[in-house]
C-alpha cells in the first residue's frame, strides 16, 4: 500500500479546522467541480501538483503524530476532490488508520459509487461539502448536479460514519431560508451527523482565479451579515443539530 502513488497540491501541518485537533492536511490535485467561490482553484487540474507515494505522505505525517494524538486530531485529506484519486486515498487512509492515526476527508461527495465507497467508507469522520439542497441552487454553485453527493450522504448512514456537514452561505445563491429549513429537515433523518458548520462566504480565494486568468463572478459579492449566519445556524439548532 505504500508505494501506491497519487498527486497532491500541497500539505498543511498544524491545521486547525478540517476535523476535531490538530490535524496534518494533505490537498490533493484534481477536482471535477466548479464552485464559484472555490478558495483552491489551484488544485482543479488533474494534471498539476506533484507526484508522491502513500510512504512519503505518512513518514511526514508521522512526525506530527505526538501532537496529533495530544490534542485529539489526525490526518485530514481535503482538495481538490479526493473521491477523484480513489487507489491513493484509499491507501492513504488505511496506512494512516493501521497507525492508529485518526483519519477525515473533506468532500463534496462527487465521485463514482466504486470511489465513494473506497474513500468515504474507509474513513473515521466525513466531512462532507453540502452546496445546497435546491437542485438548481447545487448546479448552478457548483457545475455538478447533486445526486452523488446525497447517495454518499446515505452510504455513509448505512455504513455508520460519522459525518459533519458543511455548508457555505453565499448572499444571493444559498442564502434562501427556505433552502436552509428544507436542508436541516432532509439532514435530520440522518442520525450519523454530528455536526453542521454553517461558514460564511469569503473571498480569500479570489486572487488566485485572477492568477489563474479564470473569472470570478462573486467580486461584488459581500460576505453575509452575522445577523443571516446567526438565523441560519438557528434553523438547524431548531432541529437538533450541533452547529459551529
Ligand atoms: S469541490 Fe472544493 S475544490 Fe472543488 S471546486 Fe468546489 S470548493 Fe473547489
Amino acid at each position: 500500500m505504500r508505494t501506491v502513488k497519487g498527486r497532491i497540491h500541497s500539505v498543511v501541518t498544524g491545521g486547525m479546522v478540517d476535523g476535531p485537533g490538530i490535524r496534518f492536511v494533505v490537498f490533493t490535485q484534481g477536482c471535477p467541480l466548479r464552485c464559484l467561490y472555490c478558495h483552491n482553484p489551484d488544485t482543479w487540474k488533474k494534471s498539476g501538483g506533484r507526484e508522491v507515494t502513500v510512504a512519503e505522505i505518512i513518514d511526514h505525517a508521522k512526525t506530527y503524530k505526538r501532537y496529533m494524538e495530544a490534542s485529539g486530531g489526525g490526518i485530514t485529506v481535503t482538495g481538490g476532490e479526493p473521491l477523484m484519486q480513489p487507489d491513493f486515498v484509499e491507501a492513504l487512509l488505511k496506512e494512516a488508520r493501521s497507525l492508529g492515526i485518526h483519519t477525515a476527508v473533506d468532500t463534496s461527495g462527487f465521485g463514482t459509487e466504486e470511489a465513494r465507497k473506497r474513500v468515504l467508507l474507509n474513513a473515521d469522520l466525513v466531512l462532507l461539502d453540502m452546496k445546497s439542497i435546491n437542485p438548481s441552487t447545487f448546479k448552478k454553485v457548483s457545475g455538478v448536479e447533486r445526486d452523488s453527493t446525497l447517495a454518499a450522504l446515505a452510504e455513509l448512514r448505512e455504513a455508520k460514519i460519522p459525518v459533519w456537514i458543511r455548508h457555505v452561505v453565499v448572499p444571493g445563491l444559498t442564502d434562501e431560508l427556505e433552502d436552509a429549513r428544507e436542508l436541516a429537515r432532509v439532514l435530520s433523518e440522518y442520525d450519523n451527523i454530528e455536526k453542521i458548520e454553517i461558514l460564511p462566504f469569503h473571498k480569500l480565494g479570489e486572487f488566485k482565479w485572477q492568477e489563474l486568468g479564470l473569472n470570478y463572478t462573486l467580486g461584488e459579492t459581500q460576505p453575509p451579515a452575522k445577523d443571516l449566519i446567526d438565523t441560519i445556524r438557528q434553523i438547524f439548532r431548531e432541529v437538533g443539530f450541533t452547529v459551529t
